[in-house]
């Protein structure tokens, strides 16, 4: 009985999904048609084969459900959502795979644990296990920088994005003309593990690669209202970390704990935390 009602509930779910008003992904709403909700996570459907789901333990914490014709792709994993996998299963039927923008602790929770395989970037294994706790029992792939994987009728390329985290990694939808960027351009508060010089790197890189392909925004690994990452994030994180890598800004205190970090940028709506003694050059 118990498994005829949850069929029951997720065929319903699955149903409102097929008729949901879709979201106009052109404008910067990201809230699209609720699809799954319990009390760790919420699903909306952002476009026709697109869902963004939201935890609540580390702001609002995003995970991407990137759907073709013959698989799909799980961007994240959150910091604690049990039975995601099945959360999944009732949004797409298609065989799911996971991949990660990075390896912090509200992007490859316990969840991950309900997956076979996750694919990350090597870069990010100096996170595991401090990051990636639970000691993942699956077995763990890496992703190749440029590589494209076909889902079926729906391409996805994937570029090392390096700064936020030394793996860290995003995936585009060229076709869409989206892609989707972790905390790498911080979800406004970007936090620099690495250095100044390696954000500088990855945004320089990523405001071509935007431009070329005429990529409209990232969504990000946060979601705190109206903030996607756009061109004009990118340009401007690549500026202000060459100005202060050249000495003409200042950066000030940071009066919070974030993680160490003791100095700090805020402008142009972008917050940038870095470490004075390793975030540097
Ligand atoms: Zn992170």
């Amino acid at each position: 009985m118990k498994k005829i009602l949850f069929a029951l509930v997720v065929v319903s779910l699955f149903s409102c999904a097929g008729e949901a008003q879709m979201s106009d992904i052109n404008s910067s709403d990201m809230r699209g048609k609720i699809v799954y909700e319990d009390a760790n996570v919420v699903f909306r459907q952002l476009d026709e084969h697109t869902w963004i789901g939201n935890g609540n333990l580390a702001y609002n914490e995003s995970l991407y459900i990137v759907e073709g014709n013959e698989r799909a792709l799980l961007i994240d994993a959150g910091t604690h959502i049990p039975k995601l996998d099945s959360i999944v299963a009732s949004i797409t039927s298609k065989p799911v795979t996971l991949m990660v923008t990075h390896l912090h602790a509200d992007h490859a929770g316990p969840a991950v644990n309900l997956f076979p395989e996750i694919y990350i970037n090597a870069a990010d294994l100096v996170l595991v296990p401090n990051d990636m706790r639970d000691n993942y029992k699956g077995e763990i792939k890496f992703l190749t920088d440029g590589e494209v994987i076909d889902l079926g009728g729906r391409q996805i390329e994937v570029i090392f994005t390096p700064g936020h985290s030394p793996g860290s990694t995003s995936f585009f939808d060229k076709a869409n003309r989206y892609g989707f960027s972790g905390d790498a351009f911080g979800s406004t508060n970007l936090l620099v593990f690495t250095n100044l010089s390696t954000v500088m790197y990855t945004a320089q890189r990523i405001e071509r690669y935007m431009k070329q392909n005429e990529i409209r925004f990232l969504f990000p690994g946060h979601y705190s209202g109206n903030n996607l990452e756009t061109l004009q994030r990118v340009i401007d994180i690549k500026d202000i970390c060459r100005e202060l890598l050249d000495g003409e800004r200042q950066p000030v205190s940071s009066s919070g704990n974030n993680g160490g970090m003791d100095k700090m940028v805020d402008d142009k709506g972008v917050r940038i935390y870095f470490s004075s003694l390793t975030g540097f050059k």
